[in-house]
């Protein structure tokens, strides 16, 4: 009956398994070698969880000369979305993650494709009549409405919804019932027929045993719910798909999200049906973040912008700082090897799964912007303003004028890199700009300014033009300096903070105040690195003219 159900329901299927087997071998690669895939939706989102866990992928693969793929996973047809394969790779490619073999926007690369889940279904259907022919399924008939009575009748027994057992009507039809609908043109899904205990009897559970690489020994209830594995349009569901796709493409260790974890014991019963040796699982834990009650919870396309990847990218963040920052939540003694290897390329720390968090990892932009400033701190300037100008280029190119000279742009990155105690001013491109914009007059122009502060606003025009006159470009910083001092003396305001704070009442205010007021007519800002050397690199003209401009604006 088995072998003609299953010519009844798949007359086109003329391969069979062993072909399958014998076109896809086992992989020629070293011992060790770890074979993983990224298997995204193509709906054009890339989001955090998929960087995260394409990281592990790439991390495990390449750290044991093995292979990383991508395999569009698109049996979901509604969610295609054109293009998404490009912007996939190109938005993984911007962190430094790439693939060896797998789909591309030009096609296939790599001998175990196809990569793309909906031109595999000839595949899917062999292994599906597969098990029709071994009775471990059977095409059900059961309509929307008929399912619906099922579940309102197994909700007023209190028991789980879902189609097993009793409740699998189909699964009891003569091969001349079925052939009578099939006949008449009823549509039919494949169902897998479960062996799980499905009594629901609270004494009798039986377990399925997975070790999980990064949550350890797993045990839970065995599956027993009669899963769709082809829809009525012969595709395949999710669960059938990526059990048959990670054996033929020979997977070893499969990455994914935690939301999986229910799902677990069908595709060991799949496995197990089918026959297949099971690859490593690798459940990731749910990116988390602290909400302003200091609650975690989980990040949210809608709530949080951070989610997406585009975020990063338009932002301007440095891809190493996104890789760094991620390193920092995906294993939890990368930190410590930091600190022991302050300028080792990160693939040389040795990535494990036993290190990750199975509890919610969890994501917090203050620390990713505190790693970013040391990361780029390791970058050279001339690197920095390339980063920039490209993404500048492609994000604002309104701002590409301040890009005109290389020299006088990096000298302004380099201001106080190299002090004992490095300024961490830079961040990511857009709050560089914000940051960097009192260098540039179109950018300057326009940027709102501090106020001038109290105890010498009254004196910023005295102040302002005694420092014009004796002014000279070719002073030293502390030359320069003493030039302040006497100015601030000379108008009553202390020549060191601390005199006017043991005597307040002698004085206008202190030599602080002063150059406050030189700094703001000078970069509209009552913070920045120090004066003397930006003026250095600005120029005499240009300081000249700025605090004249400032002056005729009081
Ligand atoms: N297509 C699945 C998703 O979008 C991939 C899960 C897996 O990697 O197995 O989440």
């Amino acid at each position: 009956m088995s072998e003609k159900l299953a010519n009844l329901l798949f007359p086109n299927i003329e391969k069979t398994p062993s072909d399958y087997e014998e076109c896809f071998p086992g992989r020629d690669l070293p011992k060790g070698a770890k074979v993983t895939r990224l298997g995204p939706s193509p709906t054009g989102f890339m989001h955090l969880g998929n960087l995260y866990g394409a990281f592990v992928d790439e991390r495990l693969a390449h750290q044991s000369n093995g292979v990383f793929y991508l395999r569009i996973e698109d049996t979901d047809d509604k969610r295609y979305v054109e293009g998404a394969v490009d912007t996939i790779i190109k938005s993984l490619d911007y962190f430094g993650i790439h693939f060896d073999e797998g789909a591309t926007k030009d096609g296939d690369v790599g001998k175990y494709g196809s990569y793309t889940q909906s031109e595999r279904k000839e595949i899917y259907q062999t292994y599906a009549k597969e098990l029709v022919r071994n009775g471990f399924a059977y095409p059900c008939f059961l309509t929307e409405d008929e399912i619906n009575k099922i579940r309102a009748e197994q909700e007023s027994q209190k028991l789980t919804p879902g189609i097993y057992g009793d409740f699998a009507p189909s699964r009891n039809l003569s091969y001349e019932e079925v052939e009578e609908k099939i006949k008449a043109g009823k549509p039919w899904v494949l169902r897998l027929a479960s062996s799980g205990d499905c009594s629901q009897r609270t004494d009798i559970v039986r377990k399925i045993r997975v070790n999980d690489a990064i949550r350890g020994r797993l045990e839970m209830p065995e599956n027993y719910h009669d899963v769709v594995i082809l829809k009525t349009t012969g595709i395949p569901t999710y669960h059938f798909a990526h059990v048959i796709d990670d054996h033929l493409m020979r997977t070893t260790h499969v990455v994914r999200g935690a939301e999986w974890l229910p799902s677990l014991p069908i595709h060991v019963e799949l496995f197990e049906k089918l026959g297949f040796e099971m690859p490593i699982y690798c459940h990731t834990a749910q990116l988390m973040k602290l909400d302003e009650e200091g609650n975690r919870r989980k990040l949210s396309k809608r709530n949080d912008p951070e989610l997406s990847l585009d975020f990063y990218r338009k932002k301007g963040y440095h891809p190493a700082a996104v890789r760094e920052y991620l390193l920092t939540i995906l294993n939890s003694n990368f930190e410590e090897w930091r600190i022991e290897h302050p300028d080792s390329n990160y693939e040389n720390f040795e990535f494990t799964t036993e290190k990750m968090s199975n509890s919610g990892a969890l994501f917090d932009l203050d620390k990713l912007n505190n790693i970013s400033k040391d990361v780029l701190l390791g970058i050279p300037a001339a690197e920095l303003y390339d980063f920039l100008k490209n993404w500048a280029g492609e994000f604002r190119p309104e701002l590409l004028d301040i890009f005109e000279d290389e020299e006088y742009f990096c000298s302004f990155v380099d201001l106080g890199r190299d002090d004992k105690k490095p300024r961490k001013d830079l961040v990511y491109g857009e709050q560089i700009i914000e940051f960097m914009s009192c260098y540039f007059d179109i950018l300057h122009d326009k940027m709102p300014k501090d106020s001038l502060p109290e105890e010498a606003s009254g004196d910023a025009e005295l102040i302002l033009n005694k420092y014009l006159e004796t002014y000279n470009h070719s002073d030293d910083q502390s030359q320069w300096f003493d030039k302040i001092r006497e100015i601030a003396t000379a108008l009553g305001y202390a020549a060191k903070p601390k005199d006017f704070k043991k005597h307040p009442e002698d004085y206008k205010g202190h030599v602080g105040h002063v150059s406050t007021v030189i700094r703001i007519a000078l970069l509209g800002r009552a913070t920045s690195p120090d004066i003397w050397s930006i003026q250095q690199i600005m120029g005499e003209e240009m300081v000249r003219g700025r605090i004249k401009k400032y002056i005729s604006e009081l």
